[in-house]
């Protein structure tokens, strides 16, 4: 299969990802793009929405965000907005969408504050002192990480905490952990995966040289599970995205009752669903589905080990629809509306719901008449 760019008619690199695209635009051409005001289009520090409709030569173009990197489509019919041109092109607003990421500042602030207790019991107050403003430094470093990273600055994200890397050298790996996980997000936001995927093997031997050491093996789960999304959204390479999932998931299961590494687990789930699913590929999305199925069984309380639940369900039901499988895609809604009527009071959910059973009326109804 051949699928061409929509402006300079070059042949798209992956057509199996860039079939999923209506109007996909190449990535040369769209360097070129500016916002209505004629300026570089700007994105939000997820990277999951930024500037519509973008212009290249003055031709009206629509963009889908995620996860730092953006597909361009171009736009034949002036549409009003985003949301139209998805809907009149077959592409669902919701469908791309999943539980955000973010980097958890809290964790780290909560581990140097234990840190700081432990080292009040020293009777050297110069060593006191020492590891005072050693913890000072080291927040300040994340701080700016962080807040670089939220203004959309990855690159530089990952340098602050490569420089943090540099200032703790000797010391508690598990700091070093962290300081890892951080800066592969930041290259998987940036777009940059080769760096990212280097940063990861760092984190590889760390759990191989701590292989008990919990905050390690957090890390690494969670690292691999924006490593599983960037292969798949930034780089669009499915078998690359299931074999980091193949790692992540023996994490799990030495981990079986560990929250954050069956999250991560369930939201790399999600992705691999997603993206089977675009391809209709139904053995495929049935048997992930079952995993993510098992993982929620064992957390039935946790809501974000949940909303991945949903969001592959959901995902699931649209794949169906889309080649007009309404059976199947009745039997996935039945389970989503069981998820509803179990999270009653949470609105992400009942939104999705209602939103997927009005959409599977409207898909039935266009068909029978
Ligand atoms: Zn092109």
């Amino acid at each position: 299969m051949q699928i061409k760019c929509s402006f300079c008619g070059e042949q798209m690199d992956n057509p199996d990802f860039a079939k999923n695209y209506p109007n996909i635009v190449c990535r040369e051409c769209e360097s070129s793009a500016v916002n209505s005001n004629g300026e570089i289009p700007q994105f939000d520090s997820m990277g999951d929405f930024g500037d519509n409709p973008v212009y290249i030569d003055g031709a009206k173009c629509w963009r889908r965000y995620k996860f730092g990197g953006f597909i361009t489509m171009r736009d034949d019919f002036n549409y009003d907005n985003l949301d139209e041109f998805y809907d009149r092109s077959g592409f669902m607003k919701r469908y791309m969408q999943d539980v955000p990421n973010p980097i958890d500042v809290s964790q780290i602030n909560y581990l140097l504050s234990q840190l700081n207790n432990e080292q009040m019991d020293a009777k050297d107050s110069e060593a006191r002192q020492r590891e005072e403003d050693r913890s000072r430094l080291l927040n300040e470093y994340f701080e700016k990480g962080v807040t670089a990273s939220h203004n959309g600055k990855f690159e530089d994200s990952a340098m602050i905490f490569i420089k943090a890397l540099e200032y703790i050298k000797n010391s508690q790996h598990f700091e070093k952990a962290q300081i890892l996980f951080n800066i592969v997000t930041a290259y998987c936001k940036a777009g940059n995966f080769p760096t990212a995927t280097e940063y990861l093997s760092e984190l590889d031997s760390l759990s191989a040289r701590y292989p008990d050491n919990i905050v390690i093996n957090e890390e690494k789960a969670k690292g691999l599970g924006n490593i599983v999304k960037a292969a798949y959204y930034v780089s669009g390479d499915i078998h690359r995205a299931v074999s980091y999932l193949s790692d992540l998931n023996f994490l799990t299961t030495r981990y079986p009752k560990n929250i954050e590494i069956n999250l991560a687990m369930a939201n790399g789930v999600v992705t691999i669903i997603e993206a089977y699913g675009r391809n209709s590929d139904f053995s495929k999305t049935n048997s992930y589905l079952s995993d993510l199925t098992s993982i929620a069984s064992r957390f039935p309380h946790n809501i974000e080990i949940n909303l991945a639940m949903v969001n592959g369900l959901f995902n699931i039901f649209i794949s169906h629809i889309n080649v007009g499988n309404f059976p199947e895609a009745s039997i996935h809604l039945k389970s989503l509306k069981q998820l509803a009527g179990t999270f009653s009071d949470n609105t992400y959910i009942q939104n999705l719901w209602a939103e997927a059973f009005e959409y599977y009326q409207q898909k039935k109804d266009s068909r029978n008449t």
